[in-house]
């Protein structure tokens, strides 16, 4: 038995046998089209849909083998696309925001087809269909993050914008980041300058203290879905940090010395030491943000076009420019000192032209 990921949906699973005994016909159909790959079969609504998928699963299986130890093999694998991914059909069973799951009671991987990277998302979930009872003693919501941390390994192209997604997500949860906007206009020698602040709703009062506890991969761990983008990004920062110092053996090896000793899980002082992370939210903080690099906040600008853009539209709408290109536009991730050229991003600048139709 895997440990997150299964109890991710059985609650959800319990619920829909009980259902389904009564309702047979709320069990989702199988998507039509059938692929036999060499590492399991995969379902989707075309030929062409599956045996692309096919030769992802063919691509991917192998390395989670290669790259995670502690696996165990699962025999009868199947991976199915859907519209959203669900075992049963009467609405509150399907998982809307979730883009992927492990149905562990069927061997079976479920993927949304509008997932935002199917391949990334792909070798997220084959983690959690393959770690073995070795890595049980994986606290809270770390499972999460071994397997994203694993998928950005396996997936490089979906990388930056994973880890955009997940140490913003940890920065938020943590006390928020900061920006500088400078616009600069050499013609008259001008600097004007803005200062972002990011901020959302903490989780709770100590947020790294409870990714440890809360498993926020199951659907029966009640928190709302900007707590659960929290502790995704909490878990993704500290797997990240000690397969970076200590490698992943040494994470599967902290698992098993918690096993040998009779612990339920890693004792989180263990985790924190070989994270180099203190026990308090500006020291996680700190860390997400050292974590972010120019790819990661041109990624994270990508997510969320908006809000950069309206400030330098609002800020030159009224300004008489001879020529836009001149004009620097930087944007500095404060406490890291990352800075992006927008004036260099032709995808941004192209934007600013067409707010100020110019
Ligand atoms: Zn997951």
């Amino acid at each position: 038995m895997t440990p997150a990921k299964p109890w991710k949906i059985r609650r959800r699973f319990t619920v829909g046998v009980a259902v389904a005994l009564m309702l047979p016909a709320c069990l989702v159909a199988p998507p039509s089209a059938l692929v036999h790959a060499q590492n399991g079969i995969v379902r989707g609504s075309s030929q062409e849909e599956a045996m692309a998928l096919g030769a992802t699963l063919d691509r991917l299986r192998p390395l989670v083998r290669s790259t995670v130890p502690g696996t165990r093999d699962v025999r009868d694998l199947e991976v199915w696309i859907q519209d959203s991914p669900g075992l049963y059909s009467f609405p509150h069973a399907s998982n809307s925001e979730a883009e992927g799951l492990w149905a562990e009671s069927e061997d079976r991987i479920l993927l949304a087809r509008d997932a935002d990277d199917l391949e990334r998302t792909l070798a997220h979930e084959l983690v959690h269909a393959s770690l073995g009872d070795e890595w049980k003693t994986l606290p809270g919501t770390l499972e999460e993050g071994l397997a994203d941390q694993i998928s950005t390994v396996l997936v490089p192209s979906g990388a930056a914008r994973l880890r955009a997604g997940r140490l913003a997500s940890a920065a938020l949860a943590t006390g928020g980041l900061g920006l500088t906007l400078e616009v600069e206009q050499p013609r008259t020698g001008s600097t004007w300058m803005a200062r972002i602040t990011l901020s959302g709703a903490r989780p709770s009062e100590n947020p790294q203290r409870d990714v440890f506890r809360l498993a926020a991969g199951l659907s029966s761990t009640r928190v709302t879905p900007a707590s659960k983008r929290g502790y995704y990004g909490l878990a993704y920062l500290l797997v990240e940090r000690i397969v970076a110092r200590q490698g992943l053996q040494h994470l599967l090896d902290l698992c098993l010395s918690a096993k040998e000793q009779g612990l339920d899980a890693v004792p989180r002082p263990w985790l924190l030491a070989a994270a180099d992370l203190e026990d308090n939210p500006e020291s996680w903080r700190q860390a997400a943000l050292e974590g972010m690099g120019a790819d990661e906040l041109r990624e994270l600008m990508r997510m969320h076009p908006d809000f950069v853009r309206d400030a330098v539209v609002d800020h030159l709408r009224d300004k008489s420019l001879a020529d836009l290109d001149q004009v620097k536009i930087h944007l500095t991730l404060r406490e890291s000192h990352t800075t992006l050229k927008l004036d260099q991003d032709p995808e941004f600048v192209a934007q600013v032209r067409a707010a100020l139709g110019r």
